[in-house]
C-alpha cells in the first residue's frame, strides 16, 4: 500500500507558486519599467537609489525583511557590471582588430568599471526585488499596511 500525503480538512491546500516563463517575462517587464513586481502599477523608487516603503497601488512592502534586505542587490549590481564590461571589452577588441588601441581600452575599462555600478545601483535594487518576488511569491500579509511585524522571512 502506498502512503498518501496527510492533508488537513480545515486548512486549504497551499497555492503553488506561479513560476512560468510568461510570469518571469511579465516580472522582467515590470523591472525594466522600475514598477512594483506585484502589481506593475506604481514605481518602486522614490528617487535615485531610494526605494519607496510600499507600493502606492497594492501596498506591497518593498523591503521584505527587517534589516539589510537590499544587500543582495549588490550581487546583481556587480554581476551586471561585470557582464557589461565583458561584452564591451570583447566588442572593442573585435571592432578594432588588428590595430587594437590598448591604452583606450585600459582607461575606458577602468572608468567604465567605476561608473557602471553607480549608474546601475537603483536598477539593481528593483531587479533584486523582482527576482525575490519570483522565487518567494508575495503573500497577502505583505500587502497589509497595518502589518509592521517583520522578520527575516519577510512577515
Ligand atoms: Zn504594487
Amino acid at each position: 500500500m502506498i502512503a498518501q500525503p496527510v492533508t488537513s480538512p480545515t486548512l486549504p491546500a497551499p497555492k503553488k507558486p506561479e513560476r512560468t516563463a510568461s510570469y518571469a517575462l511579465r516580472l522582467l517587464g515590470r523591472a525594466v519599467r522600475l514598477r512594483c513586481p506585484n502589481c506593475g502599477q506604481s514605481p518602486v523608487l522614490a528617487s535615485w537609489g531610494k526605494v519607496n516603503q510600499r507600493c502606492a497601488t497594492c501596498h506591497f512592502r518593498f523591503e521584505r525583511s527587517s534589516d539589510s534586505y537590499f544587500t543582495g542587490a549588490m550581487f546583481f549590481n556587480l554581476i551586471t557590471a561585470e557582464f557589461l564590461f565583458a561584452v564591451t571589452f570583447a566588442t572593442a577588441i573585435i571592432l578594432s582588430w588588428p590595430d587594437i588601441n590598448w591604452d583606450a581600452i585600459t582607461y575606458g575599462a577602468v572608468g567604465g568599471m567605476a561608473i557602471t555600478p553607480i549608474a546601475l545601483y537603483p536598477f539593481s535594487k528593483v531587479l533584486y526585488l523582482t527576482v525575490d518576488v519570483f522565487m518567494r511569491p508575495v503573500r497577502p500579509e505583505e500587502c497589509d499596511p497595518a502589518n509592521t511585524n517583520w522578520t527575516w522571512l519577510g512577515v
